[in-house]
Order: structure tokens, then C-alpha cells, then sequence
């Protein structure tokens, strides 16, 4: 069985959020704005308002991939609001 798109989400996830901080020069929710964005560390929990969350544009319980196309960098309460996944 695939994985969730493990290896292939972290390339995209990695690659998205260097290419929100060529187009703003630091973490920027797409969404509000609010800057700058933190990275948490692996396994530590998305749930500070500061936290850079990546949405899926189309959620992958609707059919949605983990593209780069399908990928923005949002804040963890815009990503919240929004109810779609939580990267
Ligand atoms: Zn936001």
C-alpha cells in the first residue's frame, strides 16, 4: 500500500515553502498575509497561529494530490478556518 504521499509530500512541502519565501522573503500565509510563519519541527504539533500549515487547494479526501499545484502555505488558523486538512 502507497504511503500517504510521504516522500513525495515532503519534497512539495519543502519546495512550496521555499518558493513562498522567494515571493514574500519570509513565510507568508497566502491567505491573511500574517508573517512571518514558523516551521515546526518535525513531529511537534501545527496548532500556534504563527504556524505554516500547507493546504491542500483541493483536500485529498476529494480527490486532491499532494502537487505542488495543489499546495499553498497558510497559517494554521486560515488552514483551520478554511476545515480542510492540517498539514
Ligand atoms: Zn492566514
Amino acid at each position: 500500500m502507497a504511503s500517504r504521499g510521504g516522500t513525495q509530500y515532503r519534497k512539495n512541502k519543502k519546495t512550496i515553502l521555499g518558493a513562498n519565501i522567494q515571493k514574500y522573503g519570509k513565510i507568508t500565509c497566502e491567505c491573511c498575509k500574517k508573517a512571518p510563519l514558523v516551521q515546526n519541527l518535525p513531529g511537534e504539533k501545527n496548532n500556534h497561529k504563527y504556524s505554516a500549515t500547507i493546504d491542500h487547494i483541493i483536500p485529498l479526501s476529494k480527490g486532491g494530490t499532494h502537487a505542488l499545484t495543489n499546495l499553498k502555505v497558510l497559517c494554521f488558523e486560515c488552514n483551520f478556518a478554511k476545515g480542510g486538512e492540517v498539514a
